[in-house]
């Protein structure tokens, strides 16, 4: 970490205290700057804003934004490089990424030296406010790719020390790692963080006494959150982070809810078109104010979330999500229209004895497959219950199947999807 990092980290420290209307004058500006360069260096903005008939200046609210189309990422794969990216960033200055692809084609980002500081610094920020102290040692679960053996200057002074484990080895190997560097935080996928829990259970004696668990990238469904909970003995918090935008949110114990870091990453949460009110779940479309080299704007994350009406307690001023979704298509969708939040799912299977994981499948709104992987007790009497309770949950007239599979994941590192909804909308 630099001397501008610290001067940086410092400036954003500062702006989630401020009000609600100094932070929107902040991220107006940043919008500002971000269209105005975008607009100018990046060809298909340009055909954007011509197509639109709009130009910058027309866009000094984030309300204004509307006048702009949606994009995703389907719409980014099918641009060239060239066509995305800024022409006065060289893309060999610049960091490299690629989405792992577990939903389709990979794409390839390019992030300028600063966004990437920045993007880690919104990360920082929201591990400050969570509890995270400077001289303790954070553990990364994370893709084999991602472990990264270099040590900065600042982790040899014994400053934001942090080690990747790779998610590809057994959970036995990386409870071994962390019961030998034994970090005080540990962040991972909550699909791995509960198959390490399952192999910290089976040691009758482990040594591994985390402070605090940072969950990612996945819903933390309550049945996950307590058996981390209880087997870990610590806080666990979730952290809403998405490959395109960094931190979006991350939950606040104080508030009871998620703080959206919109001074970073611009949040607009819609459903059909138009922004919802609080208490309203709605689609997350993300406007990345530190995306120079490949400007990311009115970008379909594809999650559904419920912003929350609540004023934040902890005097930050950054606004509050009430609830996240997750995946828009693991939400399930009955033939009345009525929606299965992914949160209440696990809660069928909390008294069905012998099942391991599970995974449940609607491909029709009037069809569902549940997956099972059996353990003992997953008898006649628990398929009955089961079915029972799923039953209970959904209320209406469905096909229902159970399957038994001898393993769901056999990939640890991939984004395990225990809901999948393939219903068209
Ligand atoms: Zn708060």
């Amino acid at each position: 970490m630099y001397a501008y990092q610290i001067f940086e980290l410092g400036k954003i420290l500062r702006a989630q205290r401020l009000s609600p209307a100094r932070l929107a004058k902040l991220q107006a500006e940043k919008l500002g700057r971000l269209l105005r360069h975008a607009c100018g260096h990046v060809p298909y903005v340009r055909r954007m804003f011509d197509s639109q008939g709009v130009v910058p200046e027309d866009i000094a609210r984030v309300e204004d934004l509307s006048r702009l189309p949606l994009t995703d990422k389907s719409f980014y794969q099918s641009l060239t490089p060239r066509e995305r990216g800024a022409d006065d960033i060289r893309a060999e200055r610049c960091k490299t990424f690629q989405t792992s692809g577990t939903t389709g084609l990979p794409l390839r980002f390019h992030m300028t030296r600063r966004d990437f500081t920045m993007r880690n610094l919104n990360s920082a920020r929201a591990y400050l406010a969570s509890g995270y102290k400077p001289r303790q040692r954070m553990a990364v679960l994370a893709g084999d790719r991602q472990v990264n053996e270099k040590r900065s200057w600042n982790e040899r002074l014994g400053l934001w020390r942090r080690r990747e484990i790779s998610s590809w080895k057994d959970p036995e190997q990386w409870l071994d790692e962390l019961e030998s560097w034994k970090p005080h935080v540990l962040v991972g996928r909550v699909t791995t963080l509960v198959l390490l829990a399952e192999a910290a259970r089976r040691r009758t004696r482990s040594v591994f006494a985390p402070r605090r668990v940072f969950a990612s990238a996945e819903v933390l469904d309550d049945p996950s959150r307590s058996l981390l909970a209880s087997t870990f003995g610590c806080p666990v918090l979730d952290f809403y982070f998405t490959f395109e935008g960094g931190c979006l949110a991350w939950e606040c114990p104080a508030c009871g809810g998620y703080h959206m870091n919109t001074d970073m990453v611009l949040i607009e949460v819609i459903r059909d078109g138009k922004p919802v009110s609080p208490g309203e779940e709605g689609e997350v479309v993300i406007t990345n104010l530190h995306s120079y080299a490949m400007p990311l704007i009115r970008y379909r994350q594809g999650d559904s979330v419920v912003l929350s009406g609540k004023e934040p307690r902890c005097g930050r001023g950054l606004p509050l999500l009430d609830r996240i979704y997750g995946r828009k298509e693991d939400l399930l969708v009955l033939r009345s229209g009525r929606r299965i939040p992914p949160q209440a799912v696990p809660h069928v299977f909390i008294p069905v004895p012998g099942v391991g994981r599970w995974q449940v499948v609607q491909t029709a709104v009037d069809r569902l497959t549940i997956f099972v992987e059996p353990k003992e007790g997953f008898d006649r009497a628990a398929r009955l219950l089961l079915r029972e309770e799923m039953m209970k949950l959904l209320r209406e007239d469905i096909h229902l199947e159970i399957i038994e599979a001898e393993s769901l994941q056999r990939d640890p590192s991939a984004k395990f999807r225990p809901i999948i909804c393939e219903v068209k909308r």
